[in-house]
């Protein structure tokens, strides 16, 4: 393998490829890292991003750490959804540093500009990121270095901290312009791709952190998929088309139950039992006229129909499609989650407006 001398945060966003470009114009050979978690991460545009921007890129996997940094509770909050940009930034950094030995690297790189984002990306924010990641002096930030203290690659001789740049606020024009420079031939649009930004995601992960005590990386995948229904701790989700019932199949595990109404076809439903939630068998026929309910013909039968539960020691039931069951079953709304996740998470600002 040949040495790097130094390995970057690569998200795929305009300001991880230019800060990456930036240190490999000066003739450095650089190794992206594209962190992967159920929240973020496109691993199989790896290899199209090396074909087009020239770079050596890995994924690197950090779901396991990711869910239990944020079931632990970040320590300096969640912004305006569930993310925890300040800490995520400390996680990958820490991952990335325990990673520069073995890739013969010898500084970091990231794209973040100086007051670009109100979360994480203010000074003060920068530093503790530094301070609390253990990076201080091998962290250089390419496109705002020359606002910033020198690092070690540039008092070295390594990096010419002339050929850096001093970037700063919200407007992308100085990116474009770079990429320009660099005749980047795919420019990635400004919007996210972190479902932790994400007010919908936000409502599909949040009865985790508050039902589950120790959410698995695997719960976040079942939580992305279909319709989700909570009632207290019991769990559902209810697919929407044939892709999520497929999905829904993959997911089934130990721990979980999947419900099909018999010989009509619709969708499936699938139930993990978290630990410590109650399934006794009236939760189970509950859930089964419940999600009898979302499939067209056995509502037009307009009767008693029979659901088959894989994973449930009866096997099957017959229940009449119903929506008022006698467990809640509800999808968590926008507002609930304002109000709920102040209850489990610190949050910053008044956890609407900060990224
Ligand atoms: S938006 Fe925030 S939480 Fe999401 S990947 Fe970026 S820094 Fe991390």
């Amino acid at each position: 393998m040949k040495p790097y001398h130094a390995l970057a945060l690569f998200s795929g966003g305009l300001d991880s490829i230019l800060a990456a470009k930036t240190i490999a114009a000066q003739g450095l050979r650089v190794l992206g890292l594209h962190f992967v978690s159920p929240f973020f991460g496109k691993p199989h545009k790896i290899e199209h991003w090396k074909a087009i921007y020239g770079l050596d890129i890995i994924p690197v996997d950090v779901s396991e750490a990711y869910v239990n940094m944020l079931s632990a509770g970040p320590d300096h909050g969640l912004g305006k959804c569930l993310n925890p940009c300040i800490d995520c930034k400390v996680l990958m950094l820490r991952r990335a540093k325990e990673m520069l030995s073995e890739y013969g690297a010898t500084f970091l790189i990231s794209g973040e500009v100086v007051g670009q984002r109100p979360m994480s990306q203010r000074v003060d924010a920068l530093n503790i990121i530094l301070r609390d990641s253990g990076t201080k002096g091998i962290l250089l930030r390419p496109l705002c270095a020359k606002r910033l203290a020198e690092t070690e690659p540039e008092t070295s001789g390594l990096v010419n901290r002339e050929k850096l740049f001093g970037m700063n606020g919200r407007g992308r024009k100085d990116q474009l312009d770079l990429a320009d420079v660099y005749g980047l031939k795919e420019i990635p649009t400004p919007a996210g791709g972190c479902l932790l930004t994400e007010q919908a995601s936000a409502r599909r992960f949040l009865p985790l952190f508050l039902h589950s005590t120790a959410p698995r990386p695997a719960d976040f995948d079942l939580a992305n998929i279909g319709r989700q229904y909570w009632a207290g701790e019991h769990w559902m989700a209810i697919g929407r088309n044939r892709a999520d019932n497929d999905a829904l199949e993959a997911l089934v595990g130990p721990d979980d139950m999947l419900f099909k109404v018999r010989d009509l076809p619709g969708p499936l439903a699938l139930s993990r039992r978290l630990p410590g939630a109650v399934w006794d068998d009236a939760a189970v026929i509950d859930a089964a006229a419940f999600m009898a309910s979302f499939n067209p013909k056995a509502k037009a039968i307009a009767g008693p129909v029979r659901v088959d539960v894989a994973g449930w020691s009866r096997g099957s039931v017959i229940v009449t499609p119903s929506r008022q069951t006698t467990l809640p079953w509800a999808e968590p709304t926008w507002e609930e989650v304002v109000e709920r996740k102040r209850e489990r998470f610190k949050v910053c600002g008044d956890g609407r407006g900060a990224q």
